[in-house]
């Protein structure tokens, strides 16, 4: 089966306060020392067959288009990336704007997805984003007039001052900019951020507020013909990510550069949060542990909308699911939380709410099932 290949790009421009993705502020030449490091990585791959590849970050697009192009071409050569491979490039407006879009088109991405967050000025500002909805038009424009028509917009829910009409307003600049893909996130206040040592002072929804949003989004997401497929994603006919769809289903992917995360031939593994550590010695990386167990399988898969299918659930146990399970399933399907039907089951959005804590549920009637 081909694998998807993903790259970690660790610069920024500026830290945005909420994020704690792994990035270091943009240096040229720390850059091409870089591109040099994850392109010896590629090329210590023989055999494997790969068919996305996913430049996420960071800020991927500060690379400029031809180390980009250079690491495609590394990817062609050593995975045999087919020519309709999918090929991401994360994005942010405000420093695209400033670059030809249509050299990364040349250098081969066909996908981009970029950081939109909220289209109303007092939300972005609170987030510490510097891009303005007119760098957001102008990008999307461009990627479109360069033949990038598979183009991903990320929202934010949950920020501070969001409400129900914003959201409904960012929504609508989206929809109206026809981009192919949607993700809706929400605002998680993680530890060794800006955000989590001023949370006492940031005025965010509450738990039942947040909630609202996101089952908001979902309906006026699907208005707008924007299918959800996972718990956070959101396509147009049927332009759902290949490469993410990878990690959902549970397939092995390589994982390549700072901070970088991979799963291959059963095993997880990751690399260090150190840009110098990775330009020194871009094949070191550490185990961690074996993958693709039953819980694993189970948690991801029933990200997705499409869920899981009984007969593999039960295949993956080693043994037939016992009738608590069933029992169980029965009684969130009769609370509106899980759909079971054709032999699958799945979450309903209000189940995607909760979803952390019915799949510890089932999982612990399995796992005490002797
Ligand atoms: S949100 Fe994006 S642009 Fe902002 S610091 Fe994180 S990776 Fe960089």
């Amino acid at each position: 089966m081909n694998c998807g290949i993903y790259i970690h790009i660790p610069y920024c421009i500026k830290k945005c306060p909420y994020c704690d993705f792994y990035s270091v502020i943009y240096d040229d030449c720390s850059a091409s020392e870089y591109t040099d490091a994850v392109i010896s990585v590629i090329q210590s791959y023989k055999g494997r067959r790969a068919d996305t590849l996913y430049f996420g970050g960071g800020t991927p697009n500060l690379m400029g288009a031809e180390r980009i192009g250079k690491m495609i071409s590394a990817a062609k050569a050593c995975f045999g990336l087919s020519a309709d491979a999918e090929i991401t490039l994360e994005a942010n407006p405000e420093s695209l704007r400033r670059q030809d879009i249509s050299a990364f088109k040349k250098a081969g991405v066909n996908r981009l997805s970029m950081g939109l967050q909220s289209a109303n000025e007092n939300e972005l500002s609170s987030l510490g984003r510097r891009h303005t909805n007119e760098d957001v038009v102008y990008c999307v424009r461009e990627a479109k007039k360069a033949g990038i028509d598979n183009i991903s917009l990320d929202l934010m829910l949950g920020t501070q001052g969001q409400s129900k009409a914003s959201l409904l307003n960012s929504i609508e600049f989206c929809a109206a900019l026809n981009v192919s893909h949607i993700s809706a996130y929400m605002l998680k206040i993680e530890p060794n951020t800006p955000f989590y040592k001023k949370r006492a002072l940031l005025d965010l929804p509450d738990d039942d507020e947040a909630a609202e949003l996101y089952l908001f989004a979902v309906n006026e997401l699907e208005r707008r013909g924007y299918k959800q497929y996972e718990i956070s994603n959101f396509a147009r006919d049927g332009a759902v990510s290949r490469h993410n769809t990878k990690y959902w289903r549970g397939e092995e992917y390589v994982g390549i550069g700072a901070a970088a995360h991979g799963f291959e031939n059963g095993e997880r593994y990751y690399y260090g949060r150190s840009v110098k550590d990775f330009i020194a010695s871009p094949l070191s990386r550490t185990s961690d542990g074996e993958g693709g167990g039953f819980d694993e399988f189970f948690m991801l898969n029933m990200r997705l909308c499409e869920g899981v299918s009984l007969s593999e659930l039960a295949q993956k146990f080693g043994a037939a699911l016992p009738q608590s399970f069933y029992s169980k399933i029965e009684n969130f399907a009769k609370a509106g939380l899980i759909i079971k039907s054709g032999g699958r089951i799945s979450f309903t959005p209000k189940g995607f709410l909760i979803s952390n804590s019915i799949i510890s549920d089932l999982l612990y009637v399995l796992e005490s099932y002797d």
